[in-house]
């Protein structure tokens, strides 16, 4: 029809081509397996983007195939997220930290044909490879050429690209095209693929570039701590690159003093991770101080970030803490959550009070909220039902499977299986997720505020509460808590104390288990399924 706009294609070789005509100096930095620092420009990682797709063509890589990556954070697998989808195919990152079994599977359920294996992580990979039917090749990356593998059909990514040309036209076509596959933690259940689609994830870079959103600019330095395996690093590669920010990749230097360090030497404007990550980094820094409050934003999801977490960021460390949520089927970014300006005036505590909330949507998702009738909600700030998304990057089916009731609605949303309200101000309050939720006489208690209300203790590092069978009420919960460093004597009765105050009596736990150590999930969430299986196995204490 005359008059209407260009028929330009949304694909990710917009983005490195647009990052290497505007900021060609710009640095990617890499923390190497022996602490040393890799760097390189924009200008010299495009060349190597562009050479990589030579490689994948000489490895016979068709448009639609999918190649898998198993590595830690760093310029290599960055270069992958780039050549991969600009080449046509499907980049699927492997999550390092599953076991065999679910290796195995989430790689033949992808059909991966290459997989790219971080030489410093093979005898994790080694273990699942006999199980797995579809590779015809491995390619070896961030290790010496030869380096010994039981793996077959090996190549090493260096001499690969030492034989590429640079000269390479990318080969995506169509914005339409699969671009990544990413399979869900499986926090809650199996692993599921969402496949994303190049017009998809560069929507949703854009909207996560919004100022209103992350809103990474040419002049911030953004390490990524969340892995390049959990939901696409939260799409921090590709915003940095639109964004002509820099990135810092920490390689598998993930222990909280390694980080503290790195954001305190690389002068880094914003770092995103989950909750569990900067626990551990707040812990270590009040052991061993350093500035860290050159960040502007500590961006942290995957699970609920405590509030007594947040003041103590900002209050003592000087670092603002942007809450954030999403999950792998919304590519992932949903909400998150900064002030507005008619919070301006709040006191402190009320300002913590909403920074702990996930926040409002990135303009482009639309949320609701819906009873188990199926009723929309108001936000009313107290009324609670599932939150359920849709928008331009929300999966509308998983890779492979039948959409089911379970997760899509008839009328086109996701179900996210999240339990919240809203306020009036549209700021997202979740309560919990459906599974986790603790269900008493017939009433819900919720486990995250519960966690929330004991992490505010100060001898208290982490709190998990889970939903424990009970004859009388069916189920009560219980909470399992990890004593700060040189916390000395406390007793559950003193925690429970704490925290009734705030809620209910039929809230409060029955019981208060000490533990070590949480479990966790392969992306570091408290491993709640993990949780309740010891604890009916009476192996909780
Ligand atoms: P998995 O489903 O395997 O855990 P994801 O990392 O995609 O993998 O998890 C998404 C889920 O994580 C969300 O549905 C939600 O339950 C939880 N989540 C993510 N961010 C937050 C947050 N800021 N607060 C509370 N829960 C969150």
């Amino acid at each position: 029809m005359h008059g209407l706009m260009m028929d330009y294609q949304l694909t990710i070789d917009r983005i490195v081509e647009h990052a290497n005509r505007m900021h060609p100096h710009k640095q990617i930095s890499t923390k190497l397996p022996d602490g040393s620092m890799h760097r390189y420009s924009y200008a010299d990682f495009y060349r190597r983007v562009k050479r990589l797709g030579n490689v994948l063509e000489t490895l016979g890589v068709q448009p639609g195939d999918r190649v898998g990556t198993f590595g830690w954070n760093n310029y290599q697998h960055l270069e992958m997220y780039y050549a991969i989808p600009s080449a046509a195919a499907v980049i699927h990152t492997l999550n390092i930290r599953l076991s065999p079994e679910q290796l195995a599977y989430v790689v033949n359920h992808g059909g991966d044909k290459v997989v790219f294996v971080d030489g410093t992580l093979l005898p994790l990979y080694e273990r699942a490879a006999g199980q797995i039917t579809c590779v015809e090749r491995y390619v070896i990356f961030n290790a010496p050429s030869g380096t010994s593998t039981s793996l077959p059909n090996v190549s090493y990514y260096e001499d690969l690209m030492a034989a590429a040309s640079d000269d390479y036209t990318w080969k995506v076509t169509d914005e339409r095209q699969a671009m990544g596959l990413c399979y869900t933690s499986g926090t809650t259940g199996n692993p599921k693929g969402v496949l994303y689609s190049h017009r998809s994830m560069f929507l949703h870079t854009l909207g996560e570039n919004l100022a209103t959103s992350l809103g990474a600019t040419e002049r911030d330095r953004l390490l990524a701590v969340v892995p390049m395996f959990h939901a696409m690093a939260w799409g921090t590669p590709y915003a940095t690159l639109l964004a002509g920010a820099e990135i810092v990749l920490p390689g598998p230097h993930l222990q909280p003093p390694k980080l503290a360090e790195l954001i305190a030497e690389e002068r880094i404007t914003i770092a995103a991770g989950v909750p569990t990550i900067w626990m551990g980094m707040y812990q270590d820094l009040k052991a061993n101080p350093r500035d860290v409050s050159c960040i502007r934003a500590l961006v942290v999801g995957g699970s609920a970030m405590p509030r007594a977490l947040i003041e103590a960021y900002e209050k003592e460390l000087g670092v603002n803490v942007v809450h954030a949520w999403g999950m792998t089927e919304m590519s992932p970014l949903g909400t998150l959550s900064k002030l507005q300006s008619h919070h301006d005036n709040l006191p402190d505590h009320e300002r913590w009070d909403v920074k702990a909330r996930q926040g409002y949507v990135v303009p482009g998702v639309e949320m609701r909220i819906v009873n188990d009738a199926g009723r929309v909600l108001d936000w009313d700030g107290s009324s609670v039902g599932e939150v359920q998304v849709r928008g331009p990057w929300i999966a509308k089916a998983y890779y492979r499977l039948e959409p089911t009731e379970e997760h899509f609605t008839a009328d086109g949303w996701f179900r996210t299986g999240d339990v919240a309200s809203i306020t009036p101000d549209g700021y997202l309050q979740i309560t919990d997720r459906t599974k986790d939720l603790v269900k008493s006489g017939g009433e819900w208690i919720s486990s995250v505020e519960l966690e929330n209300a004991l992490m505010a203790h100060p001898k208290v590092a982490e709190a998990a509460v889970i939903a424990v069978p009970d004859e009388r009420w069916s189920e009560r919960p219980c909470a399992v808590v990890v004593l700060a460093p040189n916390a000395g004597e406390v007793t559950g009765a003193e925690l429970i104390e704490f925290i009734a105050p705030k809620f209910a009596k039929f809230w409060l736990p029955d019981t208060v288990i000490f533990v070590d150590e949480i479990p966790k999930t392969s992306v570091g969430k408290f491993d709640k399924k993990v949780l309740r299986v010891r604890h009916a196995e009476g192996a909780l204490g």
